[in-house]
Formats: structure tokens, sequence, C-alpha cells
């Protein structure tokens, strides 16, 4: 066989076939965002970087330490780029704002200048709907701290703990459930120091056998500070697992270098987690970034977080996990958006969150559906939900209704035995 044919210039081979991707201007033409698939690669990245970054190179661009050296955190960068509504502009002039703007050029370039309701925008620009405390919302609302050991390590579960890697993120999303700490650079102040007690920690707790590298986002780290992390880990003979949580794909696909999943791949059996917000988010940089990470051997699985106006719809959510799917990420979460300080506007009701998975299930692939869940606050853990399709029991047993709302039975085995097979 050719090489040529079956290997990118990486020498990996290409994104699958017929991956979907989306078209380039999300917003354009039909006024929707509603995903229309196409195989074209994109153009618009390239036309944003020639409008807004003339002096960047192509391959600059590509290079995701240049654009994380090249985020857009300020008031003035943004109103270059967008035209800011009142609500925006009012939130970025107040300063109140504890919680960092930071969105990389890549992600910007997906963002719509004009509509202050693009769902991706309404992710990371912060309006003044987020300075309005709402009843029972909590700083810390998984009640992490509490569950922490040693700093950085929050240990809920009897097998397994969520190791926080840093604080800093790509681009940050502004119902963040760690927005507490997540951007705040003391929070990264003797980080070796840290990670040396956390590794301690879990070398001398046997039961654990997982660990969750998450933060802040730890593709973040340096491929170096990576390795030597996971390094440390797989010293330890009871860890089964590594898995990293991270949303670099959807917003620095930069970032997944060959160099990173050559790496990556010595740690095995290592899982990731990533974390996608909307079908805008599946362009062709993304697609190569998933592809090369499947490609490694790294098992990926999405988490999304429902978001009322940006993913609050089953068209929306089909888009995104089937389009995941062809990308060969299996949606894993769904979750209920946590109650962080100002973010009522993102929180939709758990009734819309059931609404969701009825929408989906049965309608699609069983693999396009992900687990509903709502982490519970004060440190309850994720508790899965589900719509009612267990409708009680009668005579003829237990009582079930389809995905098309047709009612069943199902003989359960709660009644008496009442003869004997017959051979
Ligand atoms: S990438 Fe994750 S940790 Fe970072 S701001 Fe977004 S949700 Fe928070």
């Amino acid at each position: 066989m050719n090489d040529k044919l079956v290997h990118d210039a990486d020498g990996e081979p290409p994104a699958l076939e017929g991956a979907l991707v989306l078209h380039s201007e999300p917003w354009d033409q039909t006024g929707t965002t509603t995903p229309a698939p196409t195989r074209a690669p994109t153009s618009r990245s390239a036309r944003f970087r020639r409008q807004h970054f003339p002096q960047a190179t192509a391959a600059e661009w590509d290079d995701w330490h240049w654009q994380l050296a090249h985020r857009v955190t300020t008031l003035e960068q943004l109103e270059r780029i967008l035209v800011l509504s009142d609500e925006e502009r009012a939130m970025l002039q107040s300063g109140v704002d504890a919680f960092p703007v930071a969105i990389t050029p890549y992600y910007l370039s997906l963002i719509d200048p004009l509509d202050p309701g693009q769902p991706l925008r309404r992710t990371v620009i912060p309006t003044s709907a987020e300075a309005r405390i709402g009843a029972g919302e909590l700083v810390d609302p998984l009640g992490e701290e509490h569950d922490s050991p040693v700093p950085g390590v929050v240990h809920r579960y009897p097998d397994r703990v969520l190791f926080l890697t840093t604080s800093y993120c790509s681009t940050y999303c502004r119902y963040c459930t760690r927005s507490r700490m997540v951007g705040q650079a003391h929070q990264d102040a003797m980080r070796r120091a840290r990670w040396e007690k956390g590794i301690a920690y879990i070398r001398a707790n046997p039961d654990i056998r997982d660990v969750l590298l998450s933060g802040g986002d730890p593709l973040t780290l340096s491929d170096d500070n990576l390795e030597w992390l996971l390094r440390e880990l797989r010293t330890i003979p009871h860890l089964e697992m590594l898995r990293i949580g991270t949303k670099i794909p959807a917003v620095l696909p930069q970032r997944v270098t060959p160099a990173l999943v050559k790496m990556l791949k010595r740690y095995h059996p290592l899982w990731m987690s990533v974390h996608f917000t909307h079908p805008d988010e599946l362009t062709p940089e993304t697609a190569k970034a998933v592809a090369r990470l499947a490609n490694a051997g790294i098992p990926l699985g999405s988490q999304t977080v429902l978001l009322k106006g940006v993913n609050d719809e089953v068209s929306v959510l089909k888009g995104l996990f089937q389009g995941l799917l062809k990308n060969r990420v299996r949606p894993y979460y769904l979750y209920q958006c946590d109650p962080i300080p100002g973010s009522a506007h993102f929180r939709t009701t758990v009734a819309k969150g059931l609404e969701m998975i009825e929408g989906l299930r049965g309608h699609t692939t069983g693999y396009a559906v992900p687990q509903y869940v709502i982490d519970a606050p004060e440190g309850g853990g994720k508790i899965p939900l589900l719509p009612d399709y267990h409708q009680g029991q009668d005579e003829r047993g237990v009582v079930l209704r389809n995905f098309e709302g047709r009612i069943f039975h199902y003989p359960d085995m709660t009644g008496k035995i009442t003869g004997l097979a017959v051979r």
C-alpha cells in the first residue's frame, strides 16, 4: 500500500474517512447554528488570522505556544474583533469579575463577531449576568475542598481521585465549576511540591486504582512537566489506569502535536475525557487533533455541560454527539450545570435535561447518548437521571415505556413459579 495515501504529513493515519466536520461559518447564511456537515477543510481560521493577526504566519498560527502567547484577554482586544453588546462591555469594564477572560485566537475565530447570542460566544465572553448571584449558588458547589486530603487532590469515591494539576486553561469557560481557583496564578505556586504531596498520598492509599488529571487543563502543561507527572504516577503499583480531562481539542487543537501523543502513549492505559459544548466546535482542526489521540490508542469520551441557550436543544446535542462519534469520541456525560456564583443564566431546569435524553434515547445510536448526571452539591457525587421509562409494576410484570411512548410489560421474576418446564 502506498504510505502517502494513508499517512498525513506527520506520518500518521489521517482522520477517519468521512469524519464529521462542520461548515466553516456556522452563523452565516441560514442565520442558525444548526450544524451542516461537510468534509471540506475550513478557510475560516485562515481568514480570521489574515484579518486580525496579519503578522502571523500559518506556521505560527499552528503553533500552540503562539496561540497561548496571543490569547485575547482584555476589553480593548475584544473590541477590535467583536461588536460587543452593552451587557458584555459592562462586565468587561467593571473589573468585578475575579474569573479571568482568556480566549485563544483559534477559538475566537469560531465566534460570531456580531451576535452576542451565538452559543460559543456566550460560553467565553462574560456578561453582567455573571454579577447576579442566585439562591443556592456556591463558590465550591461540589464541596471539593472538603474532600481534599492534601492540596490538589480530591478523594470522594473509594477507588479513584481527582488530581488538580494546574489552575491554568488556554480558554476560560464562563460556567466553569472550578471558577474559584481556575485562572488564579497563585494557585500554581510551588506546583511541583504540591504534585509530590499528591503523589505521596496516592502511593500511601492502595485502594486508589484510577487517577483523573484535571485542573485547569493538564494539556496546557509542557510535554516535560506532564510526562514527569505521568511517569511518577506510573511507578505506583496499585494504579491501574490514568485519565486526563481536557478541553484542549476544542479550544487549542494545535496543542495535540505528534510529540505529545508519542509521549502520552507511553503511559497506557491512558484514557481521556474531552470537554465539548456545541457542534460548532467540530472543526477540521479539532477532527485532526482527536484523530491523533485516537490513533495513539487513547479511548476518548466526551463531557458536555447542558447550558441554557447554548446547547439545550435536542437537535444541537444530537449534532454534537453524532459528530463526536464520527470522530471516534464516545459521548460520556451530559452534566447539569453546577450552581457556581452568577450561573443562573446558564442553568436549565432538570426537566430540560431529561427532555434532552428523552429526545436522544431510541432516536439515535445508543453510543451517541451520554449519561445525564447531576454532580450533587456539597460532595454528593454524580447522580444519574433517566426519564421515567420504568412506570411501575402490575400483575403482568414491570411496566415499561419505550422511546415512542408505547407501554410494554416485562415478566419480572417476582411472582411464584407456577409450573415446571417441559422438556
Ligand atoms: S476548560 Fe475546564 S477547567 Fe478550564 S475553564 Fe473550561 S471548564 Fe473550567
